[in-house]
């Protein structure tokens, strides 16, 4: 089973996809939130199988990010060493871990607007985890994994001057312009996915950027969630970025990207993304 959110920005319709057929999940929840996430959503889909109507059409609807819009976005840094050493730095020995806002969110399809004023865009595919369980501070003994309500694809859009050259110090500067999280197309259910080792790649306008696998993680999912409730609360629909592997334009080996490039996105079993680069105030 696949949930999904499909139609046009601000009024998606929630659905689950099962046995070939993508049901309007309204009549259970009004959007796939927080609150669905932390009950049993694919129980609640299962035991309403015969009731749900089909959604007509639903192959021609644009595809929204699988979640309805999170309280927080965790991005996680540096979390492969590859990746870490591009950027020009050790490999940490603890989780680096910075903010997105949420309006930041879009679908995976969506043009991307290049901000104005921007001149390094980057990349970064990564698995990101949805979560349906509030945590904080888990002790050795709780279950980090029971957490997470499912995994989707995001695209850590990154804009590298405002995040290392005119940073101040921390990150979101270069993390939070327009569009600058495109998640999606599906979220499958934690059930269902081994996050221990998922193919993860990105192309510029067909030209491959990264390949790697989650295998390569220096914090691995469980500890992730683990660590991350030490410091802070974590809620139903909150979303949390994994980090991305090697293979961005901050590496010096690709040039960064213009108005006019296509990115793609992908992760073996999550489905894969695609983004137009268009000047501010040309996107659909
Ligand atoms: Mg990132």
């Amino acid at each position: 089973m696949q949930f999904q959110r499909l139609g046009p920005l601000g009024a998606e319709i929630p659905v689950a996809v099962t046995g070939g057929r993508t049901l309007d999940l309204r009549p259970l929840t009004a959007d796939i939130t927080g609150d669905f996430l932390a009950g049993d959503p694919v129980a609640a889909v299962n035991a309403a199988l015969d009731t749900l109507p089909e959604l007509a059409d639903a192959d021609a609807l644009r595809v929204g990010a699988p979640v309805a819009r999170p309280n927080s976005v965790y991005c996680i840094g540096m979390n492969y060493a590859a990746h870490a050493r591009e950027g020009g730095s050790e490999p940490p020995e603890r989780i680096v871990v910075f903010m997105k806002p949420s309006h930041t969110v879009a679908g995976p399809d969506d043009d991307f607007p290049a901000s104005r004023g921007a001149e390094k865009l980057d990349w970064e595919v990564e698995l990101a985890l949805v979560v349906g369980r509030r945590a904080w501070n888990l002790g050795p003994d709780d279950d980090a994994m029971g957490v997470i309500a499912g995994y989707t694809v995001a695209n850590d859009l990154s804009e590298r001057t405002w995040q290392l050259e005119e940073s101040g110090g921390q990150w979101s500067k270069g993390k939070s312009g327009p569009g600058f999280l495109p998640l999606g197309p599906v979220l499958v259910p934690a059930s269902e996915v081994d996050p221990g080792d998922l193919r993860l790649r990105s192309w510029v306008n067909g030209e491959i950027r990264q390949d790697s696998s989650t295998s390569d993680l220096i914090f691995d999912v469980e500890t992730i969630i683990r660590d991350l409730s030490t410091y802070t609360v974590l809620e139903p629909g909150d979303v949390i970025l994994t980090g991305t592997p090697e293979g961005v334009a901050l590496s010096g080996r690709f040039p960064y990207l213009q108005v006019g490039d296509v990115m793609e996105i992908e992760i073996d079993g999550l489905g894969r993304q695609r983004q137009a680069v268009v000047a501010e105030g040309a996107a659909q």
